[in-house]
């Protein structure tokens, strides 16, 4: 199928991005990124916005900082840059490695951060990674601008706090746990394909007193963090027997609500795989 018409704008700055899309809002308007998810619900006409404001000319939405262990990525920084550029694997090689599982080399070409975080898809690597982190994500309209913490952001399917004025310019965040062990683990029908289920998790580095992180995806409606494991994820920690993983991650699984007995096996294989990764034994 093809899209229903609509204006297209393609503003220079993010300040006519917002005037144009309080333009439209009301109306169904939206913002493209990346278009790779935006795009084919168009040609399927899932979605029918009488116009679409483009955030490819806008230079400050690409820009990356990085300092130390901090980020500031733009909302339209690709994902295909965070799978290959050199500084972003030296600073955080575990959102390298997630952002090189979403899609095939084109989408990430053209997909961005923002897209997909804002897209919200439950299996979208880049919003496990941003939960991972506890991203602050900055969003504007010409209301004003705002800061959602990444763990209130995501609501469920395809469902954020995002406004239908506002757009997403961009996230800031720490490196979790920085210079200790991780893992980031997936499971996909085929290379390049949503995954099924995954997780991603962190511990601290040798002498820090912090707990770990970790969360899994493609599970549930949305992305989430495994409290009851973290407690359990120290510096030191190196085997879990197998009574304690299954109370901790059961424990976190019940507290999602929504997971079928086939997700939470698959989701709580994925953790397990996460953990070896990481040089953690369950046994
Ligand atoms: C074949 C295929 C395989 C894929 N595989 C994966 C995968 O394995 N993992 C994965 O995570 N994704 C996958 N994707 C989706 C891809 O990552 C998308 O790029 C991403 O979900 C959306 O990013 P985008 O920049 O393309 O956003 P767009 O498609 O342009 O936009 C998506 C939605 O977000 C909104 N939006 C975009 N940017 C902003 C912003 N800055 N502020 C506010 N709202 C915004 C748009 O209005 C739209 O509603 C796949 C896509 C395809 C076609």
């Amino acid at each position: 199928m093809k899209p229903s018409s609509f204006l297209y704008r393609a503003p220079a700055t993010l300040g006519r991005a917002l005037d144009d899309l309080a333009e439209c809002a009301e109306e169904g308007g939206k913002v493209l990124a990346g278009g790779q998810s935006l795009l084919p619900m168009l040609n399927y006409r899932l979605v029918r916005p009488p116009v679409l404001v483009d955030l490819g000319n806008i230079t400050e939405l690409a820009e990356q900082t990085i300092t130390g262990r901090g980020f500031r990525l733009g909302a339209m920084t690709t994902t295909g840059r965070l799978a290959r550029a050199p500084e972003v694997r030296a600073a955080w090689p575990l959102l390298a490695t997630a952002a090189s599982w979403v899609g095939h080399v084109q989408i990430r070409s053209r997909g961005t951060i923002g897209g997909s975080v804002a897209h919200a898809d439950p299996s979208a690597e880049m919003a496990a990674t941003m939960l991972l982190a506890d991203a602050r994500i900055t969003l504007k309209s010409t209301r004003g601008e705002r800061v959602e913490q990444a763990g209130d952001f995501f609501l469920g399917y395809l469902s954020t706090t995002v406004e239908d004025d506002e757009i997403l310019t961009h996230l800031d965040f720490e490196v979790p746990n920085a210079g200790g062990r991780w893992g980031f683990e997936e499971f996909a029908p085929r290379h390049g394909d949503f995954a099924e289920a995954g997780a991603a998790l962190t511990l601290p580095a040798d002498g820090s007193e912090e707990h770990g992180r970790a969360v899994s995806f493609g599970v549930a409606d949305r992305p989430f963090r495994l409290p009851s494991l973290e407690t359990l994820l120290t510096a030191s920690t190196g085997r879990l027997s197998r009574g304690v993983f299954n109370g901790a991650v059961g424990n976190d699984f019940d507290a999602v609500g929504t997971v079928t007995a086939e997700k939470r096996d698959m989701g709580a294989h994925l953790v397990e795989r996460a953990l070896r990764a990481a040089g953690v034994a369950v046994d």
